[in-house]
């Protein structure tokens, strides 16, 4: 029996997280979910999962919540903090974390799995692009072990060998293939872009997801993202990814090797197949997926990216070329920016001018801690803050 504590179990991925958990009662059991602020859809899954721990965002949320489970008879114990999402992601208890709270503030708690020794199913890219040097080695030290839930480097994961060493010279791998589906306005010109609302940018033609990942998408910043993500969990220099476009996206990610081999992942988009595959790796159990019929889907497209539509990628490998400190700024000026474009503050082409403006302001410098790269992240936010209310 696995005992899993759920980051982010409201969202989009810690629900289905839980529709794969609740089909396989005998091997998983709820250790711990928390929520950010959806209180009434945590309470929803404490009823369906009885979990040993909640874990809400405020100490008024939880003393409510507290009491209309003792007024139900239920004996899960409620948190709230930062605090108690690292104690639930480090507990003896806890063998599996998966961490699918969005953006930095899920950075925490995940790095106290890592130095924990906790197997870690991560959703939570934000994290790793941050701070990808702390994280790696939290992960090594603590003797973690890291399977990946984004379902691209799930699919490189599954299309690498057995053991895979982090060293692609080492395993013949000469390019990793990230496919991308383009987003909702792969073919909108520039002009029509600056028009685009949130309502459009988070309609995304081939997955449903969390507000903020939509966004990315349709900047293609979230392709720009996983390049980062793929260089730290695969050892790969920037100019072995390569983003191909893939708009029916089936075809998940690809590894090319020095004898002509591409190994290619399938599969319907649906997230609850990388994450059946995290959870039970190195064993397969049904995911509630339905099976990819290829004859429905008849034809597969690919295209290179267009830099200069989507100046979001372009930024993300120079972020990733220039190190240290760079991608944590990269990250924190985005979250701003979606986060100031889903409020109506900005229109959506200032997304990628402000986090260009933030690298350029604020040059890389080398990171030698967790400190380092938090103090990047503020600098960041400020940064982009203030430019936003000039
Ligand atoms: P979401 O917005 O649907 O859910 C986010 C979760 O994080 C919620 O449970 C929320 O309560 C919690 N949360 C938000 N802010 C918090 C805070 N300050 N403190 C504590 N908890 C907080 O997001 P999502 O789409 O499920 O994405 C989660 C992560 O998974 C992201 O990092 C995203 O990039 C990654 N991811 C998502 C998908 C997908 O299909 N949704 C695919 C690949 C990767
Ligand atoms: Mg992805």
């Amino acid at each position: 029996m696995q005992s899993i504590t759920v980051l982010g179990s409201t969202g989009s991925i810690g629900v289905s997280t839980l529709d794969v958990i609740a089909r396989h009662p005998d091997r998983y059991r709820i250790f711990a979910l928390t929520a950010h602020r959806q209180i009434d859809k945590l309470l929803v899954q404490i009823r369906a999962h009885s979990p040993r721990i909640a874990v809400v965002g405020t100490a008024a949320d939880a003393a409510s919540l507290r009491a209309t489970l003792r007024d139900e008879g239920l004996s899960t114990e409620v948190m709230s903090g930062p605090d108690a999402l690292e104690l639930v992601s480090s507990a003896v208890d806890v063998d599996t974390v998966m961490a699918a709270i969005v953006g930095a503030a899920g950075l925490r708690p995940t790095l106290a799995a890592a130095r924990a020794g906790k197997r870690i199913l991560l959703a939570n890219k934000e994290a790793l692009v941050m701070s990808g040097q702390v994280f790696m080695s939290a992960v090594r030290e603590g003797g973690a072990s890291l399977l990946p839930i984004d379902s691209e480097h799930n699919a490189i994961f599954q299309a690498l060998p057995d053991h895979y060493a982090r060293d692609p010279e080492v395993h013949g791998v000469n390019r990793i293939l990230l496919t991308a589906s383009g987003g909702p306005f792969r073919k909108f010109e520039p002009a029509a872009l600056a028009r685009v609302t949130p309502e459009q940018a988070c309609n995304h033609p081939n997955w449903v997801m969390g507000r903020k990942i939509s966004v990315d998408s349709a900047t293609m910043m979230n392709k720009g993202l996983e390049v980062i993500e793929a260089h730290w969990l695969f050892g790969a220099p920037a100019e072995m990814i390569q983003v191909v476009v893939h708009p029916q996206s089936v075809i998940h990610s690809m590894v090319q090797y020095i004898d002509g081999s591409v190994v290619a992942q399938l599969g319907n988009p649906d997230m609850r197949t990388p994450i059946a595959h995290a959870l039970a790796f190195p064993w397969r159990i049904e995911s509630g997926v339905a099976s990819l019929d290829l004859f429905s889907i008849a034809k597969l497209e690919f295209e290179p990216p267009d830099f200069d539509r989507f100046p979001c990628l372009a930024l993300a490998y120079q972020a990733l070329r220039s190190g240290g400190t760079a991608p944590a700024v990269l990250n924190a000026a985005n979250e701003e920016a979606v986060s100031a474009f889903l409020d109506g503050q900005i229109d959506f082409l200032r997304i990628p001018r402000l986090i260009a403006a933030a690298l350029e302001q604020i040059p890389a410098s080398a990171v030698s801690s967790l400190d380092d790269v938090l103090a990047a992240d503020l600098m960041a936010r400020e940064f982009v803050t203030k430019q936003i209310s000039a």
